[in-house]
């Protein structure tokens, strides 16, 4: 069959030249967010990127960013910055799917605390963005409202959960997004897509007004076209909130300066046990191309030794279904969202509003972790996989004690065609071997473009740093970036 497949890419501007042409007087605020939304009509209907628009209440911020500018007033970090949000984070009013069937209609009465916090740095917020179901997937194709397609190559998966979030950046549908990652959902689809994504460390980001899915595990992060923007995004939505009791009081750094600085003299650490077998070959060159770059400016590259990465993948998909199980008892037809009409009982209502709200693999998920927490098998499954992750993040721990920063490929493979694992879970689960391992951990790590395969598809390095190092993550992304590697 010949192929059908197109390229979307665009680059958006920096956040530095938007912000030069709104002190200016050059751009308005409200000219930009409507040529975002001229762009979304034109471009949306053949990747499937936004589910719901939010123009209103981007429009009236957008107003009230060229009356700031009008009047001389000094404008915000983010003044008039196109972003959109996946739809697992609420806004006020909008409707939130999660990629659920389940919570179609449902119109949350409060916002996110990051969506606060953006909206009250300037920003503009479009829309919200599509993903895999209650964010389970690595490929998209699990939204009850179809999937997303990659702009690099339609044929091909944006990655997921954040498909949305990552697809949005790399077609200039919005300048910088939200994700949620809990397994490797903002690294794996920015890495499929060509552009930044950031997994902050857990408790960076208030998690108030993230649809749960695993909640020891749940983090909120930016996506970007560059480092230095994706820094800047976070330094805005970090930070203690009393509303989640999780998030760290740390200080938050300037992390945008923190990017500026050289990398000459960091030490990087490679771990053996992500470039063994089942890596793409021309992952692991274009990889390798990324390190020697920071050879070249001056760090220096040791050995690490990660031995419990090959049980992370058991342990994490025993972890996360675990706790999804528990979250996802909320919908019952009752509260939120979508209701069966067969409904001539309480219990047949629960019974068939979840089992015609949920898709196949939350379903599939919600089964094994109930059945990892039954009476009987906690102690095999889920107390085991508590240890073993216990021990991943010790290792990370002992690593970081000789390196500043470990470097991997995101994913072993580039971005695969769609339809070509949606029927096989395991092989899909087993592709998430290079991110669940920090997830874990609790650490923190920035995908960064690095290179591409032979065909232009985008690879993507995964930059891991120590909890609350995320300067250093993204000095040693920087440094990636800036090296031309071909
Ligand atoms: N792909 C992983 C999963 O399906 C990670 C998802 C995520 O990070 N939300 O669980």
């Amino acid at each position: 069959m010949p192929s059908t497949a197109e390229s979307y890419v665009e680059k958006p501007k920096t956040l530095a030249a938007l912000r030069a042409g709104l002190v200016s007087g050059a751009t308005k605020a409200t000219d930009l967010a409507a040529s975002y939304y001229d762009r979304i009509a034109a471009v949306n209907p053949r990747l499937n990127i936004y589910l719901s628009l939010t123009k209103e209440r981007a429009l009236a911020q957008a107003a009230h960013i060229d009356a700031l500018a009008a009047k001389g007033d000094p404008l915000p970090a983010l003044a008039g910055v196109p972003v959109g949000i996946k739809d697992v984070l609420v806004m006020q009013g909008a409707p939130a799917t999660a990629g659920s069937k389940i919570l179609e209609g449902y119109r949350p009465p409060y916002d996110a605390t990051c969506v606060s916090k953006l909206e009250a740095a300037g920003a503009v917020l479009l829309g919200k963005l599509n993903c895999d179901e209650f964010a389970m997937g690595s490929s998209n194709e699990n939204s009850a409202y179809g999937p997303v397609r990659n702009p690099v190559d339609t044929d091909r998966v944006p990655g997921g959960s954040s498909g949305g979030s990552a697809a949005a950046v790399a077609s200039n549908m919005a300048v910088a997004t939200l994700g949620s990652d809990t397994g490797g959902s903002i690294r794996q689809p920015a890495s499929f897509c060509g552009v930044v994504g950031v997994l902050p460390t857990y408790g960076r980001v208030s998690r108030y007004g993230l649809i749960a899915f695993a909640s020891s595990l749940d983090r909120v992060g930016p996506l970007a076209a560059n480092v230095r923007d994706a820094a800047t995004l976070l330094g805005v939505i970090a930070g203690h909130d009393p509303k989640d009791a999780t998030s760290s009081p740390a200080p938050v750094p300037d992390y945008a300066a923190e990017s500026d600085k050289p990398v000459a003299g960091m030490r990087i650490g490679i771990p053996a046990e992500y470039f063994a077998e089942g890596l793409d070959p021309e992952v692991r060159a274009a990889i390798e191309k990324g390190i020697a770059a920071l050879q070249a400016a001056g760090c220096t590259v040791k050995p690490v030794s990660l031995p419990h990465t090959k049980y992370a993948i058991p342990t994490y998909y025993l972890v996360a279904t675990a706790e999804a199980s528990a979250n996802l008892a909320r919908f019952d037809g009752v509260r939120y969202g979508y209701r069966s009409p067969q409904s001539e009982t309480l219990l047949a209502m629960y019974t068939h509003s979840r089992d015609e709200g949920f898709g196949a693999e939350v379903k599939r998920r919600i089964l094994l972790g109930t059945y990892a927490l039954s009476a009987g098998y906690y102690d095999a499954y889920y107390l085991k996989a508590q240890q073993v992750r216990r021990l991943l993040a010790e290792e990370f721990l002992r690593a970081f004690a000789d390196v500043d920063a470990i470097v991997t490929p995101t994913s072993p493979v580039p971005p695969f065609n769609l339809g070509e694992k949606s029927g096989d879970p395991l092989a899909m689960y087993l592709a998430d071997i290079y991110t669940v391992t920090a997830s874990l951990a609790g650490i923190c790590g920035v995908n960064v473009p690095c290179g591409a395969t032979s065909t232009g598809l985008p690879v993507g390095m995964q930059v891991l740093a120590a909890h609350f190092n995320e300067g250093t993550a993204f000095r040693v992304a920087r440094a990636v970036e800036e090296a031309t590697i071909e």
